[in-house]
């Protein structure tokens, strides 16, 4: 019910202007997001790398109207890989197609697309894909399929747990060899196309993780490169302590090196499992964040977690 309230919120522009007007919600914000510029951004990669947790970098943003912010958008990813660059960080960057104009036009966005990979592959850089909604898999699994035809291997994409048709589709994307990350998801849909219950998606998600471990085998267990920048095939994306648990004992009765998976959080949540798995030896990636385009990113933080909400509310309340 909150959760599907606060993911409602975060596309509702009335909600959006209210919200960011409180000087709490960007403070409660913080937590999630790393600053607004890129210069103190990338002041918290270098922290993180500090602690041996690599990063995936994402200027926030999703849903461009016009061509112009598409561009826009894309050469702010440029310009982030030129900053992970500067620093020699342990980063790749994440980005999504709807900010990058898949929704203006198809053509548009495989062209900014392909900008951002052939920046990433002169850095010898790696760039993740994030999964939307439902609506939007069909095209991102396209669009990054036509970039591996065009010979970029220096791209993954994400699959969600929640959605019934994610098993066919790692299957087929096991097959190709994909970098593929699993979530849950932070959508909210409809039961037509995904577990309306959370045991059902945490029972897809063990399985589906079975899968990519699996298939690291089959495909000679590539590692994580030594600039922490090229990920292991499996990216294992959850804060879930019973899902990890799976993983690691899965990946260690297939004799999976340590380094031919990769455990993936976001910034702000469970530092503590974080620094636990690195001491243990696991690659970490941490998700961060930044920029001005914070509302709809921490809304779905906030839906994943009602105490969040609680503590958001009560700060509203004695204001
Ligand atoms: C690296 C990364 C990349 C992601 N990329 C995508 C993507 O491309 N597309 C997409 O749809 N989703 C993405 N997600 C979000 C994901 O789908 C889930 O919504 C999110 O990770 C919460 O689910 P969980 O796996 O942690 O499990 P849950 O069962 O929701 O949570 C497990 C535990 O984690 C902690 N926790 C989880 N969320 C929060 C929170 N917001 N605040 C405080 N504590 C929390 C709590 O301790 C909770 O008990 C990504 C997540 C990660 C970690």
């Amino acid at each position: 019910m909150l959760r599907s309230l606060f993911i409602s919120l975060s596309k509702s522009e009335w909600a959006k202007d209210q919200i960011m007007r409180w000087d709490f919600a960007w403070n409660m914000a913080t937590r999630f997001v790393a600053g607004e510029t890129l210069e103190s951004a990338i002041e918290v990669v270098r922290t993180l790398n500090e602690k041996g947790i690599n990063v995936t970098f994402d200027h926030l943003g999703e849903f461009t109207a016009t061509p112009e912010e598409a561009r826009k958008a894309a050469e702010d990813a440029i310009a982030m890989l030129d900053a992970i660059e500067e620093i020699d960080g342990r980063a790749g960057i994440s980005i999504k197609l709807s900010q990058m104009g898949l929704l203006i036009d198809k053509s548009l966005c495989a062209e900014h697309l392909r900008m951002i990979l052939q920046s990433a592959k002169t850095h010898g850089n790696f760039v993740r894909i994030d999964m939307e909604d439902a609506t939007t898999v069909d095209d991102t699994l396209a669009l990054y399929r036509q970039m591996r035809s065009e010979g970029f291997e220096n791209v993954g994409v994400v699959l969600q747990s929640y959605l019934y048709r994610t098993e066919a589709d790692m299957e087929v994307l096991l097959r190709e060899a994909a970098r593929v990350r699993l979530c849950k998801g932070a959508y909210k849909e409809s039961p037509d196309v995904a577990y309306p219950k959370k045991a059902d998606v945490d029972v897809n998600y063990d399985r589906l993780v079975d899968m990519m471990l699996e298939a690291a085998t089959r495909h000679g267990a590539p590692r994580l490169s030594p600039d922490g920048r090229i990920p292991p095939l499996p990216a294992i994306a959850t804060h879930d302590e019973l899902r990890i648990a799976n993983a690691k004992r899965v990946a260690e009765k297939l004799g999976l090196p340590k380094d031919a998976l990769e455990f993936q959080m976001l910034y702000g949540i469970r530092r503590d499992l974080q620094e636990q798995l690195v001491a243990e030896g696991y690659p970490v990636r941490v998700y961060v964040p930044y920029g001005t385009q914070w509302y709809p990113y921490f809304m779905r933080r906030l839906a994943e977690r009602p105490a969040n909400v609680w503590f958001l509310l009560s700060n509203l309340l004695r204001e």
